[in-house]
């Protein structure tokens, strides 16, 4: 109800996607037109889901039956840098799984963020993918609204979510059958019903795809000890007080009292007019209107 905006913004560039899919042995599905072979990547993601219990599964488990399922390539893990993202790089890189990963760069992240990034690189040996914004559509933004448009409404702040985090999420997934995410239910009410697995259309088209949120049921509990056990690195602004970390001015540290995303956008948290839990969410685990 809150997001009729997006069409709004967005009716200049709703996607319009004629590439075919890419699951199992989908690319025979090439040859035919597009919603057929969307119908039909939709079928076999279907009967794959039919024949495996994601939601008892564990996080390791789940991630190897992700990489065993589909295609190489297929699979992303996108991560911030959090502690459940970084602790299934961990899983993933120890298990030798192929994995992609990924991570969502809005030209906003904190200092510490970029150099986490290298240091996890080299730590595991891998390669992390940077999705940045689009260039003009930044630049418009800012022409048309200013730097600073987050302070000025939820409205806005969601739209600068979209431009510079969402839009390049939605470009990865086109690249995709499964989507990681290290979302948690202990994280926030609005995060409490998170499945371990469940499907998102793509933008654009009606090709759906995976997401697995494999440490939904961690508790901070579990995951610190877990960190702790195996001398997993941490991003550097949990010692500052920060227990979520996103772009520079829109996450802030909390207090042991608060939830762990009360420090997104801060400043909404005393409008009585913005749902609580709405206002913590930036728009990458809400699905959008679809066409
Ligand atoms: S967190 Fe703030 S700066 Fe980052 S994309 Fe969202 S509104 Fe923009």
């Amino acid at each position: 109800m809150t997001r009729l905006y997006i069409i709004r913004f967005c009716d200049d560039e709703l996607m319009t996607s004629t590439r075919p899919p890419s699951l199992g042995d989908a690319e025979g599905d090439a040859a035919v037109d597009p919603v057929h072979a969307w119908d039909a990547h939709n079928t076999r993601l279907a009967g794959h889901l039919q024949h495996a219990s994601l939601e008892s599964m564990d996080a390791l488990p789940l991630l190897r039956w992700a990489t065993d399922t589909f295609n190489a390539g297929r699979v992303v893990l996108n991560t911030s840098f959090q502690y459940s993202g970084v602790a299934m790089i961990h899983m993933a890189a120890e298990a030798g799984l192929q994995l992609r990963y990924a991570t969502i760069d809005t030209l906003r992240l904190h200092p510490e963020t970029y150099a986490f990034l290298r240091q996890l690189e080299d730590r595991y040996n891998i390669d992390i993918e940077v999705q940045r914004p689009d260039a003009e559509q930044v630049q418009g933004m800012v022409r048309r609204f200013g730097e600073y448009l987050f302070f000025d409404s939820k409205t806005l702040q969601e739209y600068c979510c979209q431009i510079r985090k969402v839009k390049p999420n939605e470009r990865l997934l086109t690249t995709v059958d499964c989507w990681i995410s290290g979302m948690r239910r202990d994280q926030s009410d609005h995060r409490r019903q998170t499945p371990k697995a469940m499907t998102v259309s793509e933008y654009g088209s009606r090709r759906q795809i995976l997401k697995l949120n494999p440490m939904a049921d961690w508790g901070e509990d579990r995951m610190l000890d877990f960190i702790r056990d195996n001398d997993i690195p941490r991003h550097p602004l949990y010692d500052q007080g920060y227990k979520s970390i996103g772009c520079f001015i829109c996450s802030t540290p909390v207090s042991d009292a608060e939830d762990q995303r009360a420090g997104r956008w801060r400043w909404f948290n005393s409008d009585d007019r913005i749902d609580p839990q709405e206002a913590k969410e930036c728009g990458l685990h809400i699905p959008r209107y679809n066409i």
